[in-house]
This record gives structure tokens, C-alpha cells and sequence, in this order.
């Protein structure tokens, strides 16, 4: 995600008519959003850490009005990302009984120490059972957990991997599960390279798999513009619900 400065643009006028004006904060069922008019085609909007300041950057002659359209048809999608970039969906405390998302579906966190070995399972539908040699800190639970998490994200996503791409053509030099604060993946394109976020364990497989696609149709188009787009509609024809279920809270 480049984070860019633009200095807002001195307003053109043309034929007595006042152009919008380049900088304008707006307030929007209750989100504060800084508007930016600049000469581009669409609209961008980006939540940013560390405070999840919106931003939305929008063409020059756009009317006000399909701006706040947009904003309240992404509300729910702001809002999710608002609270993963300050990191208030992630405080968790690896205690006994709290519930934990996983592929898709919460869990019940069983803990048990002093357990004569470190352990985590499924141990019955809905529990996962987190054993310890000792009593533990809320840290060594999360480190024992995170690690069991990433090993199922690599379960999951090696078989998605290897149909994906020989259905795309294409070759991934490595891939890995990694803590990411902003984003579900990323692709180096250069080194072949796609990194999976390591929060994927929350998500069902459908979205998984979407994350998994997206991040290898890079490797064939780097941008997210129309040609991507139509990859990904060949792909995965419903990839549009999978990101708003992917964004959605949960
Ligand atoms: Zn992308």
C-alpha cells in the first residue's frame, strides 16, 4: 500500500464555474473522511495505520453526492478495517474459554496446564483445546497458538497453490505465512514471491483460496486494473462476495 502526499491542487475555474474545492474533511455516518480532488478516473478510498484515518481521493467533477454514496456503501467495509488497523480485532488474550475465529467458524479456547506436553487440536467440533507442559503466560499461549495457526493456513493454502497455478500458468518461487497488519497478501511479482497473512487462519477456505488467486494473478497482471479484474472474474466468478466476506468483521 504506497501512501502518497499530494499537495492539494490549485482549483481551476472554467466557463465562471467554481470547481470543487481540492481538500475537504466531511464527516459521514459518523466517520471522519478527508476528501481529496485530484485528476484521476476513479475513486480511491484507504484506511491508514496507525489510527485508521480515512482518505478518499476522487475525480475533479465527481458530484459530492456519489462521493458519500460511496462511502456509505463501503461503511462496513471501513469500519472492519478501522479496527484492524488499530489492532482492536486482534486483542486477544489466549485465556480459557474466549472465543477464537477459525476457517471461517468460532471456537471455543480451551486451555489446560500443566498438561505434561505442549498441544493444540481440535479436540471436538467447535474447541480448540491449547494443552501446556506448564502454567503459561499470555504470550507463550499466543506464540503456542499462532504457530499452530500458521502450520493450518499452510495446510490449507499448499494444495490451493498447487492447482492455481497450473490453472493460471504460473510459477511461485516461495510463498509464506506472515503477521501482516494491513493487508491479507502481497506479491513480489519480481521475485515470484506471495506472502499470506497469518490472520487467513479466521477466514474460511473460499476466502482463503480468493486471497490465494489474487495475490497469483498478480504474477500475470500487477496492477488491479480492467485486466485483472477479468482474470479474476475468470477465476473465481463470485470473487466479490468472498472480499466483503473476507472484510466483514469476523
Ligand atoms: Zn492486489
Amino acid at each position: 500500500m504506497g501512501r502518497q502526499f499530494t499537495k492539494p491542487a490549485k482549483a481551476k475555474t472554467a466557463d465562471g464555474v467554481r470547481a470543487p474545492a481540492p481538500h475537504v474533511e466531511m464527516t459521514v455516518r459518523g466517520i471522519r473522511v478527508e476528501l481529496l480532488r485530484k485528476e484521476i478516473k476513479n475513486l480511491h478510498l484507504r484506511v491508514y495505520p496507525p489510527d485508521g484515518r480515512v482518505r478518499i481521493s476522487a475525480p475533479r467533477n465527481l458530484p459530492i453526492s456519489s462521493v458519500v454514496e460511496m462511502i456509505e456503501q463501503r461503511i462496513e467495509w471501513i469500519q472492519a478495517q478501522q479496527l484492524r488497523v488499530s489492532g482492536t480485532v486482534k486483542r486477544l488474550e489466549y485465556q480459557d474459554g474466549e472465543t477464537h475465529w477459525f476457517g471461517g467458524s468460532p471456537f471455543r479456547l480451551r486451555v489446560i496446564e500443566n498438561a505434561g506436553r505442549a498441544n493444540v487440536e481440535i479436540a471436538e467440533p467447535g474447541i480448540i483445546e491449547l494443552r501446556t507442559r506448564q502454567i503459561c503466560s499470555d504470550e507463550e499461549r499466543r506464540k503456542l497458538l499462532e504457530s499452530w495457526y500458521r502450520g493450518q493456513v499452510r495446510l490449507r493454502a499448499a494444495p490451493m497453490f498447487e492447482r492455481w497455478t497450473e490453472v493460471l500458468g504460473v510459477e511461485v518461487r516461495e510463498w509464506r505465512i506472515r503477521k501482516m497488519s494491513t493487508r491479507w497478501g502481497s506479491c513480489n511479482v519480481r521475485e515470484r514471491r506471495i506472502w499470506l497473512s497469518l490472520d487467513l487462519s479466521r477466514k474460511s477456505d473460499e476466502c482463503l483460496e480468493y486471497v490465494v488467486v489474487h495475490e497469483l494473478v498478480h504474477l500475470l497482471e500487477p496492477g488491479h486494473g480492467p485486466r485483472f479484474v477479468a482474470r479474476m472474474d475468470r477465476a473465481i466468478s463470485n470473487w466479490r462476495d468472498l472480499k466483503r466476506k473476507l472484510n466483514a468483521l469476523t
